[in-house]
């Protein structure tokens, strides 16, 4: 076989085979073909699309290029969460805790942030001591006895997507429907979960920016799920504003602790009820009512904030020693108002120049700071009310403009819409 020729034949137009797919993959990992090559294959595959099967062939192979867990032993449902990416989201702080305390085992990997969204990785190392790399003895146990553990995404999983995600991230290939599902879904098969639950943002503040490229991304990561027998569930989310009132590390965690203590903003709320009703709903094959009535009395009756102390300080975290040591700077609103829109984006720049984010992987971040923000969409707020406060350890020229330019906040209240635009199954 010899690339020239698949190249070719994708060039074509033609329908590539599995082992054509796997020739390519393989090599490049191996070293036997160029990053210029590889390229060549990817940018064919960024404008001429792949078919299901073949983003399935694809996905496959990467699967395959690295380990692949077995939780089986665990004799307990087992369900995996992922999200793509938003401002401000803590949603798997808080849904692991949930959906553990339903009795569903939920292993996790996670990533670090990079570029303006933060990663779970990230905000549970502004726990102290919180440990990220379990040996596969630990992370069994763990989950056999708390039911929930997160850690950070093994270097042995899906070993060919990383080398292919850095090219595409080099060549500026990210934003393609079939690299970016085979992508998700070959780490999420690796994983060894029984079932999917795939948070799925949509809007400004989100890498897929319309509801139609998100709802095909969410049937083809569904498809994906088909060809494994796992079940594969997918939830459009609205990204437009920020999730919650805090964005940054240890302050997310805060509103996480928040949130068990029954401190919460609605849309967070929504949607982290929505997400836990469908992961105990898919692995326990419940009704989704059942499961939300279920995840609604497990926050009531503090079982989910139990659970959320335990696997933090079963993984070595101490939940009273957050690494938060920040100034405070407070802006207040100059006019009196409603809040209409709060621009997810510039507030996730504002936190990034603060240093809560990185640029490479091996960057050292800020944990403490980052922005709180004491009103949400459609609240009103007078001239002079807190409208938030800004945590820092190094100044960012205007961010007090910066902030208050993120607040649309006008005379007439426009509607607030639902977080939850749809579910595909
Ligand atoms: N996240 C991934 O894991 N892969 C992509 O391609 C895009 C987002």
């Amino acid at each position: 076989m010899k690339a020239s020729e698949i190249i070719l034949k994708k060039q074509n137009g033609e329908k590539l085979e599995y082992k054509e797919i796997e020739y390519m993959v393989n090599s490049y990992v191996k070293g036997r073909i160029s990053d210029k090559t590889m390229s060549e294959f990817i940018w064919l595959i960024y404008h001429n699309g792949l078919s299901y099967e073949e983003t399935y062939f694809l996905t496959d192979v990467m699967v395959k290029s690295g380990e692949i867990v077995d939780l089986s032993e665990l004799g307990k449902p087992v369900v995996d969460k992922h999200s793509t990416g938003g401002v401000g989201d803590k949603v798997t702080l808080i849904v692991s805790a949930i959906t553990a305390a339903a009795g569903v085992c939920v292993p996790k990997m996670s990533g670090r942030g990079l570029g303006l969204t933060g990663g779970t990785v990230d905000k549970l190392e502004s726990i102290t001591g919180y440990k990220l790399n379990l040996t596969r003895k630990q992370f069994v146990e763990a989950l056999d006895t708390v039911g929930c553990a997160v850690i950070s995404q093994s270097e042995k999983i899906a070993v060919a997507d990383k080398k292919i995600y850095a090219l595409r991230n080099e060549i500026g290939a990210v934003d393609s429907i079939p690299l970016i599902a085979s992508s998700i879904m070959s780490k999420k098969i690796a994983s060894g979960s029984d079932s999917i639950v795939i948070d799925l943002k949509v809007g400004k503040g989100a890498f897929m920016k319309t509801i139609k490229d998100a709802t095909t991304l969410a049937k083809t990561m569904v498809k994906i799920g088909k060809f494994y027998n796992k079940k594969v569930v997918c939830t459009l989310s609205d990204m437009n504003i920020p999730l919650g009132r805090n964005i940054g590390n240890s302050l997310e965690v805060k509103e996480a602790i928040d949130f068990f203590n029954g401190k919460y903003d609605k849309r967070l709320y929504d949607l982290s009820i929505y997400i836990s009703a469908l992961m105990i709903s898919t692995a326990k094959r419940i009704s989704f009512k059942k499961a939300k009535d279920l995840a609604t009395n497990l926050v009531q009756n503090g079982h989910a904030k139990n659970k959320f102390y335990a696997w933090i300080k079963n993984q070595g975290g101490d939940i009273k020693k957050l690494k938060d040591k920040a100034k405070k700077y407070i802006v207040t609103s100059p006019v009196t108002g409603y809040i209409n829109n709060i621009d997810a984006m510039k507030l996730a720049q504002l936190v990034f120049d603060l240093g809560a984010g990185r640029v490479k992987k091996t960057d050292k971040i800020d944990y403490a700071s980052g922005v709180v923000l004491n009103h949400q969409l459609g609240e009103k707020v007078t001239k002079g009310d807190i409208l938030g406060v800004i945590y820092y350890n190094k100044k960012v020229e205007n961010m007090e403009n910066i902030f208050l330019e993120s607040f649309k906040i006008e005379k007439k209240k426009k509607r607030v819409k639902n977080i939850i635009i749809k579910t595909i199954k």
